[in-house]
């Protein structure tokens, strides 16, 4: 059996592991375009503020491939897909046979059209090798002053990096407030804050029209509100969409992401779709949508890697969840958090605005369905439990908003479940 896996990030990762647990005769090739070993994408940041270096962005060590006898294809864009001869078709006009594919090929990032965007000093911000263009480039001709295009998690996670290494910041966000898909709008608005004691400028509503150089490099941006900015640096940070570009001439159907079943099967035999690229299954909405998560990623990989050697586990569903860090302080949303009064919902809520301190919870049919953390974030895994599990937490209602919340105030029967692992009615 020879499975063949496009993408070499999170969802391989997760399909290698699970696939070898189980299977050590399977020929295992891996595909990507990238040309370094597996690393972790959540970390780029930290690379770019020159918290960690090359070997602590690593996700698994230099022998990952040897050990899981995975052969790697470095450096190598797969172009399309012959579903009916089974080939993987790539750049170099060459193709590879399988018998299962995998199709992990994630986010690209999305490139508003603006003159100017091919600009010197104008950059994304999703892969190792961005970061190592920025580093180059700032090396080269230095930077003060920087414009991150997006207010969104890579968007701030772009920023705080700059912040790190000294660069002040200009933040344009097109909607009304940052972090409005991750974050409500009371989240947002302490984010907004943190971020401009740092010394950040938040601009919402806005977006850049223009991107002008000096000398061949970016000077200048043009807003669409009125107005220019100086600049050294420009950062897009707008986020990404689902990587379907090779599926697109071929049948496998697709709607935003690649639509996969609990298997993490797309509509054509033997090709599976997981991670950032796949539309599979949420179980807080209850319908298929994309979640872009490194978690999630790894997940569906370990799933579809099982189902390719024949192991059955269907997936549950995932849960969406975003975690950002500004100025040092955390903020955490998990499932449906982000619902403004909802009808049918019920909201706990707790602010502290002055210490950066928030809470809500959001309930539906007396089950934990969302919650949005801002500063104290250390329950965030209980209540996650809670959303995935979907408890019937009525008798603990009166304890889910105190500080003291835990185990302890757990229905029994879920409690028995985290304690000795068994499994649970809902
Ligand atoms: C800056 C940044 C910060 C993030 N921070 C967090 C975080 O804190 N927490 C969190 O949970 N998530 C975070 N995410 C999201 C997380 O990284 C993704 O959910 C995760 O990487 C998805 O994994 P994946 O394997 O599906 O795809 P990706 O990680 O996107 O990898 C896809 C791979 O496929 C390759 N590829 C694509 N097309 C082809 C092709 N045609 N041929 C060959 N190779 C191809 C790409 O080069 C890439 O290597 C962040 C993302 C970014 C960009």
């Amino acid at each position: 059996m020879r499975a063949v896996i496009v993408g070499n990030s999170a969802t391989a990762v997760g399909a290698i592991e699970a696939l070898r647990a189980v299977n050590q005769s399977a020929k295992v090739l891996v595909v990507s375009e990238e040309s370094h070993l597996i690393y972790s994408r959540p970390l780029l940041s930290h690379y770019l503020g020159g918290e960690i270096d090359q070997v602590r962005l690593a996700y698994r060590p230099s022998d990952f491939y040897t050990r899981h006898e995975v052969t790697p294809i470095l450096e190598t864009r797969a172009t399309g897909i012959d579903t009916a001869g089974r080939r993987l078709l790539t750049q170099d006009g060459n193709s590879i046979a399988y018998d299962k594919l995998l199709i992990a090929t994630g986010g690209t990032p999305i490139l508003p059209p603006m003159p100017g965007i091919d600009t010197q000093g104008v950059f994304s911000f999703t892969r190792r090798s961005d970061v190592e263009s920025i580093l180059t480039y700032l090396e080269a001709h230095g930077g003060k002053e920087a414009v991150v295009v997006g207010g969104g998690m890579i968007g701030i996670k772009a920023t705080d990096a700059l912040i790190k290494r000294g660069i002040r910041v200009t933040m344009i966000e097109l909607a009304p407030r940052i972090l409005g898909v991750a974050l409500d709008s009371t989240a947002s608005r302490l984010m907004t804050r943190l971020l401009e004691e740092a010394g950040v400028r938040v601009l919402t509503g806005n977006t850049v029209t223009e991107i002008h150089s000096r000398d061949g490099r970016v000077h200048s941006v043009t807003l669409r509100e009125g107005g220019t900015i100086r600049c050294d640096l420009m950062i897009l940070g707008i986020g990404v969409r689902p990587n379907t570009e090779l599926v697109e001439d071929s049948d496998i159907r697709v709607n935003r992401g690649i639509v996969v079943d609990e298997y993490m099967r797309t509509s054509a035999p033997d090709v599976y779709a997981a991670g950032d690229v796949a539309e599979a299954y949420d179980l807080v909405v209850d319908m298929n949508r994309t979640v872009a998560i490194w978690p999630n990623a790894y997940r569906q990989g370990a799933i579809a890697g099982a189902h390719m050697v024949g192991i059955e586990t269907p997936d549950a569903g995932g849960v969406a969840m975003n975690a950002i860090e500004v100025h040092g302080v955390p903020a955490i949303s998990v499932g449906n958090s982000n619902l403004e009064d909802e009808p049918g919902h019920e909201f706990l809520t707790d602010l502290d605005e002055r210490n950066h301190r928030y809470k809500r919870l959001v309930l539906k049919d007396n089950r934990l369905v969302g919650v949005t953390l801002v500063g104290h974030i250390n329950r965030a895994g209980i209540y996650t439990g809670l959303i995935r599990h979907k408890i019937d937490v009525g008798a603990s209602r009166s304890a889910l908003m105190s500080e003291q919340f835990g185990l302890l105030s757990l229905p029994d029967r879920y409690r028995k479940h985290v304690v000795t692992g068994e499994g649970i009615e809902v």
